[in-house]
């Protein structure tokens, strides 16, 4: 046994196949996780580790929050499991109606999943339904983004935009097309670019070229955060929102990251892009990232087309074994008191010029092309290390950081930020101070 390796033998090292990982590289050199609380990880070397991505974009209200693991206690000592076919518990009925009143009326009714890639599969899914059910049974093309992400799913790659996702599987769903990148044109802009309606007009084309009449729905994030924290042109969304109304298309928003307080709002498409969307998604922080549940909101009248156009007795053929789990319910619920209490949903607007100046003092480091700010989220992007296949220089980076105590996110060429909504600012400080002198060191 190698202390090294954590205390894992060889075999024990080689077993777990991590997910969008350099497995080889991390398993030469590994590191783990051993415990979290407020900001911070430790380190199996006994490390605090500062995290700046909210572990994957997830842990929004910070780490080793007891309330929630009482919840969560209290729920699996009362009522451990529940089926949601065909009967279910009070919990999701409460929390969907909780979560309801932080969106207009418009919205009626919430869908439970347990991960971000479910909840993208159920809204395209109910999308194309309900058009057959109202029958539109030509409305069966999905539009997705280039470089957008929804999940790993077989629905999710084939309207994501990130090309190494899709590139192994020639058999994805048919009819999908994409919009073009959504961004500002030039480097370093601060915020949201200026307003270029060309850019969500793209879709004019979409629709020219397949017709209306065959295009069932458009998903979009608010912010492309794995694609590189690519932020839209002001007014991006509501022109989208508008085409898509004239054109009898579905907006799916994808706010897995975006909502519950990223963006400085408990959902950035409604209140800070003002636009009312068909559906939108959500999962990471909805649990605080330690248990997994994502829901999908549904405005008003596509569930009633399927209760009253359905002939068959079960309304709508999907769903999952885990969807509410009483755990995860209870742990959402205990999420949103703590939300609440402490002002979350909106800390990021109180933060988010500090935050932006912080990120944008990076311009000028060595490596940087550009850099990229919304609420609590930042995206720098390095140039690529010459001779080194894509991504290299920021894996390096972020590895680099690791040691160096802060935490942070490898996506391709763009180093990726998202602090929990906690984070204060001597803490931001810390984080690019570390970033700054990292980014000198790095070749
Ligand atoms: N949608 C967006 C916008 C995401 O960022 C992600 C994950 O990063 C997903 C969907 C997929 O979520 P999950 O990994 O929980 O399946």
């Amino acid at each position: 046994m190698s202390k090294a390796n954590g205390g894992l033998t060889e075999e024990e090292l080689k077993s777990f196949w991590m997910p969008f990982s350099t497995n080889r590289l991390y398993k030469a050199a590994p590191h783990f996780l051993r415990e979290a609380s407020g900001l911070y990880f430790k380190s199996d070397k006994g490390q605090r580790v500062m995290d700046a991505v909210s572990g994957l974009w997830c842990c929004s209200l910070g780490h080793g929050r007891k309330e929630i693991a009482q919840a969560v206690y209290e729920q699996l000592c009362t009522l451990d499991y529940a089926p949601s076919y065909q009967l279910s518990h009070e919990l999701p009925f409460k929390l969907s109606r909780r979560l309801l009143n932080y969106l207009p009326d418009d919205f009626s009714q919430v869908f439970y999943v347990n991960s971000g890639s479910e909840a993208a599969e159920t809204a395209l899914k109910m999308a194309l339904a309900y058009h057959q059910l109202s029958g539109k049974t030509e409305k069966v093309r999905l539009i997705g983004r280039e470089l957008g992400y929804h999940g790993a799913g077989f629905g999710a790659i084939s309207v994501g935009g990130i090309p190494n996702n899709s590139r192994l599987f020639p058999n994805q769903l048919q009819f999908t097309d994409r919009l073009p990148v959504a961004r500002g044109d030039n480097p370093f802009i601060k915020g949201e670019p200026e307003r270029d309606d060309t850019q969500a007009e793209k879709l004019l084309e979409l629709i020219e070229k397949y017709s209306a009449e065959t295009i069932a729905a458009v998903i979009v994030e608010p912010v492309s955060c794995s694609g590189g924290v690519l932020v839209p042109p002001e007014g991006y969304l509501k022109r989208l929102r508008e085409i898509c109304t004239e054109h009898d298309i579905l907006l799916i928003v994808d706010e897995v990251i975006c909502a519950l307080g990223r963006l400085g709002h408990p959902f950035s498409s409604v209140e800070r892009f003002g636009v009312i969307p068909d559906f939108i998604t959500t999962a990471k922080s909805l649990a605080n990232g330690v248990i997994p549940l994502g829901a999908v909101f549904v405005r008003s009248g596509i569930y009633d087309v399927f209760l009253s156009k359905s002939d068959t007795l079960v309304d709508f053929f999907h769903g999952y074994t885990f969807t509410a789990n009483p755990a995860a319910c209870a742990a959402a619920m205990a999420c949103m008191d703590i939300a609440e209490r402490e002002g979350l949903y909106y800390r990021a607007s109180e933060l988010e010029s500090y935050w932006e100046q912080a990120v944008h003092s990076l311009r000028g480091s060595p490596h940087v092309k550009d850099i990229r700010n919304l609420g609590l989220l930042a995206g720098i992007e390095l140039v690529p290390a010459p001779g080194e296949l894509p991504g290299y220089r920021t894996w390096q980076l972020f590895r680099n950081c690791f040691e160096k105590g802060v935490l942070v996110r490898a996506n391709g060429e763009v180093l990726a930020l998202c602090p929990p909504l906690i984070i204060e600012t001597s803490d931001i400080d810390y984080i690019i101070n570390v970033l700054s002198d990292e980014l000198g060191k790095l070749k």
